[in-house]
């Protein structure tokens, strides 16, 4: 039997007539030698589009959420203009489009009325970018003699009912997959799923997150067995370093799965950091492919790599970032204090991105997104003011326009030099480190640094380890 690959396109592959037409090709090409299902991401800057009009309904703005709507209206017609598909084709799919912007108009018009964006309306609402797309992408495959299906995942992935972040029952998404999608392949007829959403059990639509299409191909590959999953961007794989900072940067022919939810968790854009956990439990290999250069290998990633005996495969680096820092005397061996301050985060929904705490217990510093940092400060302390007041804790300190840079790779561990060559690369650099973590899981070096350190310091590291060339 034919390998079973899982093809997902994000937003700029199918981001305009031309580039769907290319998706068409490739997925045609692919379709001869293996059995393919496809998942695609809403056309770039829909979903984007979506969020604002949202949010305009919600701030009582008819006239801009209503501009939104023709916006997105041309940017499909546009494209279902440009696929040169037959005439009744063409209003076929026309009117499809239209009824889905009848739907979402009703839904802003809700929102709209109630002055109220609830997550779940804010998830309906943003669903509709992959609603969308998957009937253009759908019909242009049709129009190269393969036969397709578009699916709403809705009806195959079954999630929780945390709207905004949804994580899927992968029980459940298996057997309305099996019910959905595998009688559909067997046929040879290719699904096109809409990335992004799923449906919770009461079958209301929820999202994964934003740049969720990534794992809603590999909870797709998991819940049909897939051989592979391909994820098709415009970039050649994940890269040494963003390529745009170092121009010497590579693209890595093999990552494990911990090292590229490393990379991605700590800001390489190229896939949801939780892309690996459904692919994983399955060992389900994802290849990372180019669109405009598909011949190409790209980077594949599995269970298990070769290790690299430089230890670090790559460094990212993620800015728009805040140090919390809570100091005093009071922390020394006190049990639950660190439970509290990560409570009043929690409990003002803060997700903290890095934490670093001295022996000494002395202080506890965290990082959180700069949109965050005032509220994380101001939590702290209020839940600290007692002890603020008392002398017992000295300070809480935010400090902002930082930077986290992480070393990754799986060879680090029990290799000494890694640690030392990272930090004697900085200091050559003259470059200030304001805070270190290193997980125990040994894959990842992070540094707190300021923002404008980090072309300097990923360009420092990245020559100390020789990362431009291919092997050492
Ligand atoms: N369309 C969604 C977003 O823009 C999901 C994705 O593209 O992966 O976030
Ligand atoms: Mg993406």
């Amino acid at each position: 039997m034919k390998q079973l690959v899982v093809m997902k396109f994000g937003g700029t592959s199918v981001g305009s007539a031309e580039r769907i037409k290319d998706v068409a090709a490739i997925v045609h090409e692919a379709s001869e030698k293996y059995r393919v299902a496809v998942v695609v991401s809403a056309m770039s800057g829909v979903t984007d589009m979506l969020v604002r009009a949202a949010e305009s309904a919600e701030s009582k703005n008819k006239a801009a959420y209503q501009r939104a709507i023709e916006e997105i209206r041309s940017k499909h017609h546009e494209a279902i203009e440009a696929l040169g598909l037959s005439l009744d084709e063409s209003q076929a799919l026309i009117s499809t489009i239209e009824q889905q912007l009848v739907d979402l108009s009703d839904w802003l018009e809700g929102v709209y009325m109630l002055r109220e964006l609830t997550p779940k309306a804010r998830d309906l609402i943003t669903s509709f970018g992959e609603r969308l797309s998957i009937h253009l992408v759908a019909a242009a495959l049709k129009n190269t003699n393969t036969f397709s299906k578009a699916v709403s995942a809705a009806s195959c992935i079954v999630t929780d009912e945390s709207f905004g972040d949804a994580q899927p029952n992968l029980a459940a998404s298996k057997t309305h997959s099996e019910a959905i999608l595998r009688p559909l392949i067997e046929e040879g007829i290719v699904p096109v799923i809409t990335g992004f959403l799923g449906a919770t059990p009461k079958g209301i639509i929820s999202t994964l997150g934003r740049g969720g299409s990534d794992y809603s191909a590999t909870i797709v590959g998991y819940c049909l067995d897939a051989d592979e999953v391909w994820i098709w961007t415009d970039v050649t794989g994940v890269m040494t370093a963003d390529p745009r900072i170092i121009p010497g940067a590579r693209t890595i022919d093999a990552l494990s799965y911990d090292e590229a939810a490393e990379l991605s968790y700590f800001g390489a854009k190229v896939l949801h950091p939780l892309t690996m956990v459904p692919a994983a439990l399955k060992h389900i290999p994802i290849v990372i492919k180019n669109t405009m250069d598909s011949a190409a290998p790209g980077t594949r990633i599995t269970k298990k790599v070769a290790i690299d005996p430089r230890g670090v495969k790559a460094i990212t680096s993620m800015k728009g970032l805040s140090l919390i820092t809570v100091q005093g005397r009071v922390m020394t061996g006190v049990p639950g204090f660190a439970a509290r301050v990560f409570g009043a985060l929690a409990a003002a929904k803060i997700s903290v991105m890095f934490i670093s705490q001295a022996s000494s217990q002395y202080n506890i510093s965290l990082v959180v997104r700069h949109a965050d940092g005032s509220r994380a400060n101001q939590a702290l302390r209020e839940t600290f003011q007692h002890e603020l007041t008392v002398h017992n804790i000295e300070m809480v300190k935010l400090q902002e326009e930082l930077a986290i840079i992480a070393v990754v790779g799986e060879g680090m561990h029990g290799h000494p030099g890694v640690a030392d060559n990272t930090f004697s690369s900085l200091g050559a650099g003259d470059i200030n480190i304001i805070a270190i973590a290193q997980g125990s899981s040994e894959r990842n070096i992070s540094l707190v640094i300021h923002e404008t350190d980090v072309p300097k310091a990923v360009q420092h590291i990245h020559d100390v380890f020789k990362l431009e060339r291919s092997t050492v």
